[in-house]
């Protein structure tokens, strides 16, 4: 009898049992902390947001000084692709976008503003954790409030849907299920700047689905993936664009309301 065979088994075993408890397996503990020395970005070992189920969606139709980015009716004469800046290519029928390839922005710049989103994953589940349902809402083209289906789908969560990507996860998961429509309602104020030193950074309040998600939380930065960027003056303003991860996610009735502050000439 080989008295090697079973020890090697024993290690294997011991090695498997422990890589599946590895802690952090959802994501990442080799990226940088984060500001506040707590976790790493994308961290698997942060708490999962407690799961509340929203209520039947309303959807918010426009107010009367609302800008409609996407409505019934409406073509992509307001968007373009956020490379080159051609003709936005995604497919839109009536009243619905769906992502094709590249990110899309608005042609219009934008600072301060009430932002309502709507947004379906695809009803077929495929893929798992970051390549289910992956798209994003970027406020000023630079900070990303993620657009996932975290219907019974764990990820890292500063990954999750409605998180403000690789930043904070949403205080809950307020998430419905694959193919049904969800709405993000931000208010955003824009980062401010005297000359190239940043005086306030953005800071945003979202609600999913209803439900609040984020209290006047600030970013760190601009999102980036696995990393967090440093304030730019170029910030202060910017436009609104939508992400394209390759996965078929839908879009509906998005308006903005811009408040205040002076608008930047675009
Ligand atoms: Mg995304």
């Amino acid at each position: 009898m080989n008295r090697h065979v079973p020890f090697a088994l024993i290690i294997a075993t011991a090695v498997a049992v422990v890589a599946a408890h590895a802690p952090g397996q959802l994501g990442y503990e080799d990226t940088p902390m984060q500001p506040n020395g707590k976790w790493h970005i994308h961290d698997g070992r942060r708490p999962q947001p407690p799961i509340v189920t929203p209520s039947t969606l309303v959807a918010t139709p426009p107010p009367a000084d609302a800008t409609v980015l996407l409505g019934a009716g409406s073509d992509l004469s307001k968007w373009q692709m956020k490379d080159g800046g051609g003709p936005a290519t995604w497919k839109m029928s009536d009243g619905v976008l769906e992502t094709g390839k590249g990110y899309i922005q608005t042609k219009e710049q934008f600072t301060d503003f009430q932002l309502h989103v709507e947004f379906a994953t695809p009803p077929k589940v495929e893929g798992e954790g970051q390549e289910r349902g992956n798209s994003g809402v970027f406020l000023l083209g630079v900070f990303e409030i993620q657009v996932l289906d975290s219907y019974d789908n764990q990820t890292y969560p500063d990954g999750q849907a409605s998180a403000m990507f690789g930043q904070f996860p949403p205080l809950v998961n307020a998430s419905r299920p694959p193919g049904e429509w969800q709405s993000y309602d931000i208010v955003f104020t824009a980062p401010r700047f005297t000359g190239d030193k940043l005086d306030t950074p953005a800071v945003v309040t979202v609600l999913h689905n209803g439900i609040l998600v984020h209290n006047a939380d600030a970013f760190w930065g601009p999102t980036a993936y696995r990393q967090i960027l440093p304030y730019q003056p170029s910030n202060a303003h910017g436009p609104l664009a939508l992400q394209d991860h390759g996965n078929p996610v839908r879009f509906r009735n998005i308006w903005i309301r811009s408040l205040g502050a002076a608008k930047p000439s675009a």
